[in-house]
């Protein structure tokens, strides 16, 4: 007779990795909800993860999935990679269970990325725990093992029992369907193997006084000692179990294996008082999984004794949950896409978030009128000049300003004022080099900051800014009109690094005033004969 796999906690490798160090999961889950609220972007990764460890262990994978979305984004603000591989493990394992395989593959490729970084041995382990389960998942037996064993080395270097107790509990299991592979050699090698991981496994998870872990190391090993054919000792290990003073679904669990195995040995009436037993105890809790398994082994049990009326009414039952069951997987299914779609949603918005934004840090920085830089940008721009000048680097700042321009309002109306200011910026743009900054400081005056332009260059392209503004086709603009600018011109060089923004402004201003003085459309720089020292 072909036997199924033993009914268990959750098949081999979810017994295995759903480890907790306390059996109180509803008041831990409590407590990590809480907390996920905190202003610490690293407590709120912590207690989303652990909201994710439990809500995983109790079937809530939707839920466990949208914790591990928090959990990921709350590292990813804590720029913590420790703490963002232990949530994008946790999601490997909900996409494994959900059975989205390559999405945990990639999940799993990245927390293996970021555990290699770290340094931190427990961090690498919990990076090769994801990877372990994606590969058992796609039942690369031999890949889990190499990827199991090597977490067990890290986990041990690492001295943390927990992960030591998972990496022996996968290891267990793994070595178990390895003795199964048709293509294996020396299944009872394997089996020994699968034996001895399973006894370190119940010494590791008896040592944390895990009650979980204890019976799912239980259960590893009676499915090891079922496998090595000592069914009397697997019978012990699952009598154990059913005896230990645990939750009602372990002892059902229990019962139900042992049931399983006096179908198979041909006792069928033990097997129905267990079943019976078994079917009140799931009854209360409601696991439809378990249902299913019990309502199927009570047909069975009942077929064998002679009764098919009896064993129709289980059959019925046993469809009823099977149903059931197939339609809470497609709910849960559709809970979790929908919060794959919220965390794409969730990443558009950030990203339009940015861009805003960025628009708006950009019009903070330009004029309105003239849609040249203005005078916050020209602020900017004059203070990372000055910073450069210790670096030996000179600059030239210009301050130019229309000459007149209040007539030109009177005569020309205040619209064309406008269209002069917006032509005069045009001219300015043109004149410069990319690295240069022309700016309306205010008003009608403009300013110029030109990186690694000495004082005399300055003035030879401030004499052409000027030009340029006279010969303009003002006409265009309005019958008559002239436009003419006053520059002051300052070359900064290196040697006046210690010279305040306000004293370079100051000196600049003086210059422009010097050129007004001397009759306005003209240039004022460092030559004497133009003007004279610099007011500084
Ligand atoms: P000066 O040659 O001595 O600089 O004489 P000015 O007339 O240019 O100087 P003043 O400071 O007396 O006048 C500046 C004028 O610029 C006054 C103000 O109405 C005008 N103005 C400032 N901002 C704007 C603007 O955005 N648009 C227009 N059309 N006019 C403006
Ligand atoms: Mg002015
Ligand atoms: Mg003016």
């Amino acid at each position: 007779m072909t036997r199924s796999a033993p009914v268990g906690p959750a098949p081999g490798i979810e017994a295995a990795l759903g480890l907790f160090r306390t059996d109180r999961l509803q008041a831990a889950r409590a407590q990590a909800e809480a907390l996920s609220d905190s202003d610490s972007p690293m407590l709120r990764a912590d207690a989303a993860t652990l909201l994710a460890r439990i809500t995983r262990r109790q079937g809530e994978l939707d839920v466990a999935l949208a914790a591990c979305a928090r959990a990921i984004q709350a590292a990813e603000a804590a720029q913590d990679p420790a703490r963002e591989c232990r949530a994008r493990v946790q999601k490997a394992h909900v996409l494994a269970a959900l059975g989205r395989i390559e999405a945990a593959a990639e999940e799993s490729d990245l927390a293996r990325r970021l555990s290699a970084d770290s340094g931190d041995a427990a961090v690498e382990a919990a990076g090769l725990e994801a990877l372990g389960a994606v590969q058992w998942a796609m039942g690369r037996w031999t890949d889990a093992l190499a990827s199991f064993e090597r977490m067990q080395l890290l986990a041990t270097s690492a001295g943390d029992l927990e992960l030591q107790a998972v990496a022996q509990g996968a290891l267990a299991s793994v070595q178990g369907e390895l003795a199964q592979q048709p293509a294996c050699d020396d299944p009872g090698l394997h089996r020994r193997r699968a034996l001895r991981h399973a006894a370190e496994y119940l010494r590791l998870a008896s040592e944390l006084g895990d009650l979980h872990a204890i019976r799912s190391a239980r259960h590893n090993q009676a499915v090891a000692q079922l496998a090595s054919g000592d069914r009397a000792a697997a019978r012990r290990t699952f009598a154990a179990v059913h005896g230990e003073a645990g939750t009602g679904e372990a002892r059902a669990v229990a019962l139900l294996n042992l049931a399983e195995m006096d179908l198979e040995d041909g006792a069928a009436a033990a097997a129905l008082q267990r079943l019976q037993d078994a079917h009140a105890l799931l009854s209360v809790l409601g696991d439809a999984a378990y249902l299913q398994k019990c309502c199927e082994l009570l047909c069975n049990a009942q077929e064998a004794l002679g009764e098919p009326a009896a064993a129709l009414r289980w059959h019925r039952q046993f469809h009823a949950h099977y149903v059931q069951l197939a339609s809470d997987r497609a709910q849960m299914h559709a809970r979790a896409l929908e919060v794959k779609f919220e965390t794409g949603r969730a990443q558009a918005e950030a990203e339009f978030e940015r861009l805003r934004a960025e628009r708006y840090e950009r019009a903070a920085l330009v004029d309105g009128l003239t849609g040249i830089p203005n005078r916050r940008a020209f602020d900017r721009a004059l203070a990372t000049a000055q910073r450069h000048l210790a670096d030996g680097r000179p600059f030239s700042l210009v301050l130019l300003d229309l000459d007149h321009f209040k007539s030109i309002n009177d005569q020309h109306s205040h619209q064309v004022g406008d269209d002069v200011l917006r032509r005069v910026g045009r001219v300015l743009a043109s004149s410069c080099r990319h690295m240069d900054l022309a700016a309306r400081y205010g008003g009608e005056e403009f300013a110029l900051v030109l990186p690694d332009v000495d004082a005399s260059l300055a003035e030879s392209i401030c004499e052409r800014v000027r030009s340029a503004v006279e010969r303009e086709p003002w006409h265009e603009v309005s019958p008559g009109l002239q436009v003419s600018v006053s520059i002051g011109c300052l070359g900064v060089a290196a040697a006046d690094h210690a010279l305040s923004i306000e004293a370079l402004l100051a000196a600049a201003d003086q210059r422009l005033y010097l050129a007004k003085r001397a009759g306005r459309n003209r240039v004022v720089g460092a030559r004497p004969e133009a003007g004279g020292a610099p007011g500084r």
